[in-house]
């Protein structure tokens, strides 16, 4: 009974701040603003208070039929929590997987000391070992990938570790390998890389076979140099991938555009010093994505004043150049990396009526978008999944896809049907 008088109401919530009135419109995925007494009359019917409903004047419940008119107020519930991609689920593991990961090793030269991969802090989490990818799960890997790509317009194989170069030889075989099984496809390679290992060789491999490379930079040396440190004597590591960059540059420029610095920031250091990084001459013209440090479960990044004034204003400055109120180019690199995931956020807001199926936004297609293989050739949703949890593995080369696993991944929203369905 109580259900049916919720969904009898609009689906909605209503907020009020110290300057406003308003409603979020779930159906529309909207934020509305309304006056005052338009509030207070929406609320009332919310709480089904009939004798406060009846003190509102005409003025007030003409203009609720107004936005009802208009399709706001709406009172259609979900009927049921699914994600819309379960029936399909069967055909993207089939036919369309996106790209896959290939953890080609789990050693790396650097510790890091905010690494999830360290021996100490994430006892969650695997830890660095020597273990490598063999040849023979590799082309396994790349055979399984074939076999469920047939309809994958731009298939990719992504190179992870540790650190991937440590297993260079293993990345050359598997390209030589893919460009032949992918032949006429136009198969293309990615990897993540700490850039201490870039040779002139390595970096004229990269550039002739058109890698999509991703440098792991953290800040000028003064920042970088406190986390990024190498295993054998804990010295920092930014000189070594300066120069690096440098050679990069100088003997392959065309290339050295194409990549990008991924900086990993701790936000207890002051924003601006974190940014001095891009008066770099190399570096300044190339593109920046950023995350924030992670600490193991349930402990707290600190963010210093310093770091979240910094960048509250850099985001608010973002957004005024997003609507040509600023000049995009004095807007600090990382803040541009956010502005451009929010426009992009943007765009995938959904307008229109909620259908009787829906599920939480969130989960990804697990397996489908970028499948990640380990050295033993067990499958995890991503790179970004902790490999010792059980309800992340989505099978393996030898025994193929767990579907049981993937669906409940899938629908995890099942676990809040009710409360989902009134949200
Ligand atoms: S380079 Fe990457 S894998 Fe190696 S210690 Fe640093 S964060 Fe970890």
């Amino acid at each position: 009974m109580e259900q049916l008088v919720k969904q009898s109401k609009p689906l909605i919530l209503t907020f009020k701040t110290p300057l406003g009135f308003y409603f979020y419109e779930t159906n529309r995925n909207e934020i509305v603003a309304v006056n005052e007494q338009l509030y207070k009359y929406i609320d009332a019917v919310m709480q089904d208070d009939e004798q406060e409903i009846h003190q509102f004047g005409e003025e007030v419940v003409c203009q609720y039929d107004d936005l009802k008119d208009c399709g706001y107020l709406c009172t259609n519930h979900v009927k049921e929590i699914r994600h819309p991609a379960t029936d399909e689920l069967e055909l993207f593991l089939e036919r369309k997987i996106d790209s896959i990961t290939l953890q080609v090793t789990q050693s790396c030269n650097l510790r890091c000391s905010y690494c999830v991969y360290s021996e100490d802090g994430y006892p969650s989490q695997r830890s660095h070992s020597e273990k490598m990818m063999s040849f023979e799960t590799a082309k396994k890997a790349v055979d399984f990938y074939f076999m469920h790509s047939m309809d994958t317009k731009h298939p990719n194989i992504s190179f992870y570790g540790g650190e991937p170069f440590l297993n260079i030889e293993l990345i050359k075989r598997v390209v030589d390998y893919a460009k032949k099984v992918f032949e006429g496809r136009n198969i293309t390679f990615t990897t993540t890389t700490n850039a201490t290992l870039l040779t002139d060789d390595l970096i004229d491999y990269l550039a002739e076979n058109k890698f999509n490379l991703m440098i792991s930079l953290d800040g000028p040396k003064s920042i970088h140099n406190q986390n990024r440190v190498f295993a054998v004597n804990r010295k920092g590591s930014y000189d070594t991938v300066i120069k690096n960059i440098g050679n990069m540059w100088k003997r392959h420029p065309e290339f050295a555009k194409t990549v990008s610095i991924s900086m990993v920031i701790n936000p207890e250091n002051n924003y601006e010093e974190i940014n001095r990084l891009f008066n770099d001459r190399y570096i300044k013209k190339m593109r920046c994505l950023h995350s924030i440090v992670e600490k193991d479960d349930g402990e707290m990044v600190n963010y210093a004043d310093e770091y979240v004034n910094g960048s509250l204003y850099n985001q608010f400055i973002g957004i005024l150049s997003m609507v040509g109120r600023f000049k995009k180019d004095g807007v600090r690199k990382t803040a541009i990396d956010e502005i451009e995931n929010m426009e992009h956020e943007m765009q995938k807001i959904r307008y229109g009526v909620l259908g009787d199926i829906a599920a939480p936004g969130g989960p990804c297609i697990p397996g489908k978008m970028r499948l990640f293989i380990d050295y033993k050739g067990d499958f995890f949703p991503c790179e970004r999944i902790n490999e010792t949890s059980e309800c992340m593995h989505l099978g393996s080369l030898d025994t193929g896809f767990d579907m049981n696993n993937i669906n409940s991944l899938l629908n995890i929203g099942k676990l809040t049907e009710d409360d989902c369905k009134d949200c």
